[in-house]
């Protein structure tokens, strides 16, 4: 089967004057046709450069894709000219980043903004382009959308403003939309209503997406599957279901230790991972999260963890679940 996005063992480099840091070290995943993928993790563990190199949007120098591909459609596009992906960016793939504003132009009138994405992907004549234009904003929600089209960036508040830049990704049709930390920016209610209307454009317009975040809630709001990375790498994947069910790498079970429990009211309990995560300059050759690992065992340091399928796509990295390490219960019962 064909899978609309497949990342296959992806390996980004960047120069610095300190040596060269593996800001991505052999990441693999897939998006399917009408799913939400969320990628997770902590600030600076590959996640945002491996959107980046979705999008070929990797600045090189100083960046270099070094290994793996990228194939979109059943086409690589790992390494395809500016050009061509220029012509992919913006018509198959649209973009959410974080921050509205580095998004949109502040000098021109958004719906100029709007009309400029599906000029560049389909010929439509100005009139229709205004008309579709106006179809957008009302479509992610802008009230008076027959006025607010002739208005200037700043005019906007920031969740209206990214329910705009929502609309440009969407102008031209894409069949897949990446959204980086999309609403990390917000504050908390507008956060929701963002998160809603990416639920509702992707069940309606049977959208692919990739999430970018480092927030679970997020994850469980919007997401089918979840991919979680660690220092470069994938350390568990699975359906948002399997993996909040069922978390089977040590790294998600801090991850889900440190999300506000809504039960437990005002006083929420969070449990942040202690420790930082490895140096990327020198990854350890055993596994990336050994040192702050409650359960790292000898095996740990020396060697990589396997990869062990729990359910149908569900997978995990890591020793404790080699049938060779000791069991958890043991562990437990040493004390760790
Ligand atoms: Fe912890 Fe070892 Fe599993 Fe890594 S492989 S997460 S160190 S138990
Ligand atoms: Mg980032």
């Amino acid at each position: 089967k064909q899978h609309l996005l497949e990342i296959d063992d992806l390996k980004v480099n960047f120069k610095t004057y300190g040596g060269e840091v593996q800001a991505v070290r052999g990441v693999s995943f897939h998006v399917d046709k009408g799913e939400t993928v969320a990628i997770v993790g902590e600030s600076g563990c590959g996640k945002s450069v491996t959107a980046q190199a979705i999008m070929g949007l990797i600045p090189n120098p100083p960046g270099r894709i070094i290994g793996g591909k990228v194939v979109f459609e059943g086409k690589e596009i790992t390494h395809l000219p500016k050009k061509e992906l220029l012509g992919i960016r913006g018509t198959q793939i649209g973009m959410v980043f974080q921050d509205p504003m580095t998004a949109l132009n502040p000098t021109m009138k958004v719906g100029t903004q709007i009309v400029e994405g599906f000029v560049r992907s389909q010929k439509v004549t100005r009139e229709e382009a205004r008309k579709r234009a106006i179809e957008m904003l009302g479509l992610v929600g802008i009230p008076d959308p027959e006025k607010r089209i002739d208005q200037y960036p700043h005019q906007f508040s920031g969740g209206m403003r990214q329910r705009v830049v929502i609309a440009i990704a969407l102008a031209c049709q894409p069949k897949l939309v990446i959204a980086d930390e999309p609403t990390t920016a917000l504050d908390v209610t507008i956060q929701a209503q963002i998160l809603d209307l990416l639920k509702r454009l992707q069940e309606e317009q049977e959208l692919s997406v990739v999430i970018i975040t480092h927030d679970l809630g997020v994850v469980a709001e919007v997401a089918h599957r979840m991919v979680v990375m660690y220092a470069g790498m994938v350390v568990e994947t699975g359906t948002v279901e399997d993996v909040f069910a069922n978390p089977r790498h040590p790294y998600t079970w801090g991850l889900m230790r440190s999300l506000p429990r809504l039960d437990e009211g005002e006083k929420q309990r969070l449990i942040p991972i202690e420790g930082s995560p490895p140096d990327l300059f020198q990854p350890p050759k055993g596994c990336p999260f050994a040192a702050r690992c409650d359960f790292a065992m000898e095996v740990c340091d020396q060697q990589m963890p396997v990869t062990s399928e729990f359910a149908e796509g569900h997978q995990a990295a890591c020793w404790l679940h080699d049938p060779r390490a000791p069991r958890i219960e043991e562990l437990v019962a040493a004390g760790r």
